[in-house]
């Protein structure tokens, strides 16, 4: 008898990702998100006849890049080729796509779970164009119709086909969060799921663990934010492993999530799957690229994720865990190290970020590039506190008002009055007054009921309103029990 856990997952993903150029890919038009319905169009991304394509070079460029980073082989000679298909948001008849060629092959990704490497081989990754877009309207007065914007025509992507080397639904996840980071990181992509500037299909199959042939996969179309991906491809897999057991066969086809009830559909079926009819787009030359393209791109690539991570591992002396938080967000890794070249204490100030600042940044939705409490003013806080200043305590207290209004953290200390008691002369005073005020604790500490000592500091701190020096406090309180 079979049981669930004999079977596992397998996912392959495509991530379509919009390109951060000025302009289209075969025409001058814009790509900024948002204008007029039908602005950013021309006779070329209009479909209209007559009208030819002008590659992007800014497109390639890219494509380079992320090849490289990606490790992938970046192929010397490439070819764009017609998909074939009609629908309303796409005015040629056909996409303009690379499929047998494409300018990127054989690359990989490492992912990490805790402190788990695992490789996810990419298979292809190759430059086209999106589709416009349909508006649907329903409304009681006009009846049900659509409209068609082609501002989205002709943006340009980058599609990238990893192998089917995923296990989990949470691996997908990660790899999908690496991968966008790699984007990011490279500004070739916003990386904005909402806006639709990275959308993913995921191929899922299910096999017996015991076994390396890989099982009938199914597609899950446009899951565009991490948790329905995560929940979409759970669901999936436990309905193939189900249908299994139960005697059935996953049937290879299309299925789209329903996000309010939680399952899948089938969309259609393999029968239906379109014939695309390729076929090398006889109105652009073969692309050809040469090693000086190449060594400019790769002379151009910035410190990816990966690496600045092992950096803050090795050179910053930071665990696995805040290296990744830190770095899961370029504008956050920025703040770190803009921090430590004023204060070089890299844990420290990882602690303050990835507590009482990020805890901020998440509830006002700030990125740390905005934040007014900036890198040097945190840093002057911490320093505040290093130098006994103010106290830990204090300075945690007075940090939501320092993150709101960014005002220097040595002058609000002052304002406030907030200055650490240094004073031996002063914390002697608290220190005898408690004293007399507890004689049977007094006596109990000085015949060995030693835990008392922390009773001491309490009430002497409460005296202070938390503003004496912690460990001259300590000292002092010492010595006078002591007696
Ligand atoms: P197609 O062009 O029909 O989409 P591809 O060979 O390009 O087919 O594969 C598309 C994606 O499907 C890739 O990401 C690949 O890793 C994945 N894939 C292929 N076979 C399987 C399988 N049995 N289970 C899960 N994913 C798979
Ligand atoms: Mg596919
Ligand atoms: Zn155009």
């Amino acid at each position: 008898m079979l049981n669930h856990s004999d079977f596992e997952g397998v996912m392959g993903l495509e991530v379509h990702a919009h390109l951060l150029t000025n302009s289209k890919i075969f025409c001058g038009c814009s790509t900024k998100f948002g204008a007029e319905p039908n602005s950013h169009t021309c006779p070329t991304c209009m479909g209209l006849p007559g009208a030819l394509p002008v590659l992007n070079k800014k497109v390639v460029d890219f494509a380079i890049k992320l090849g490289l980073a990606l490790h992938c082989k970046i192929n010397k000679r490439s070819v764009f080729a017609r998909k074939n298909y009609y629908y309303p948001d796409l005015p040629k008849g056909y996409q303009i796509s690379q499929y047998e060629k494409p300018i990127c092959e054989h690359g990989y990704l490492d992912i990490y779970s805790n402190d788990n490497k695992k490789r996810i081989r990419i298979l292809r990754i190759h430059m086209e164009e999106d589709a416009g877009k349909l508006v649907h309207e329903n409304a009681i007065e006009t009846g049900s119709y659509s409209m068609v914007d082609y501002n989205r025509s002709s943006i340009p992507l980058l599609e990238i086909v990893s192998e089917p080397d995923i296990g989990t639904p949470e691996e997908a996840v990660t790899y999908l969060k690496a991968l966008r980071d790699v984007l990011v990181y490279l500004e070739i992509c916003d990386g904005n799921m909402e806006e639709g500037s990275f959308r993913c299909d995921a191929n899922v199959s299910v096999k017996k663990k015991d076994t390396t042939e890989l099982g009938t996969r199914t597609e899950l179309k446009n899951l565009n934010s991490f948790r329905f991906i995560e929940r979409s491809l759970a669901y999936e897999i436990n309905r193939q492993i189900d249908l299994i057991m139960s005697g059935g066969q996953v049937v290879q086809e299309t299925r789209f999530f329903n996000v309010e009830e939680g399952v899948t559909y089938s969309m259609r079926g393999k029968e239906e799957a379109h014939d695309y009819r390729y076929f090398p787009e006889p109105d652009l030359l073969p692309l050809v690229v040469d090693d000086h393209w190449i060594d400019e791109m790769r002379k151009g690539l910035p410190e990816l994720p990966s690496e600045k991570l092992e950096r803050f591992v090795t050179e910053h002396c930071l665990p696995r865990y805040d290296a990744e938080i830190l770095v899961s967000d370029r504008e956050l890794a920025w703040y770190f190290e803009e921090a430590i070249r004023f204060f070089p204490e890299p844990k420290t100030v990882s602690n303050w970020i990835m507590t009482e600042l990020l805890r901020e940044l998440k509830d006002g939705n700030v990125s740390p590039k905005d934040a007014v409490l900036s890198p040097s003013l945190l840093a002057e806080l911490l320093s505040l506190i290093k130098v006994g200043t103010i106290s830990i305590k204090i300075g945690k207290e007075i940090f939501p008002e320092l993150y709101k209004s960014g005002i220097s953290p040595k002058l609000l200390v002052e304002q406030k009055g907030l200055l650490q008691i240094s004073d031996e002369t002063v914390i002697i005073e608290t220190i005898d007054a408690i004293i007399d005020r507890f004689p049977k604790e007094v006596f109990d500490y000085r015949h060995g009921k030693e835990k008392l000592f922390g009773f001491f500091v309490g009430q002497a701190m409460k005296e202070m309103k938390g503003k004496a020096n912690p460990k001259l406090l300590n000292e002092l309180l010492m010595r006078r029990l002591k007696g």
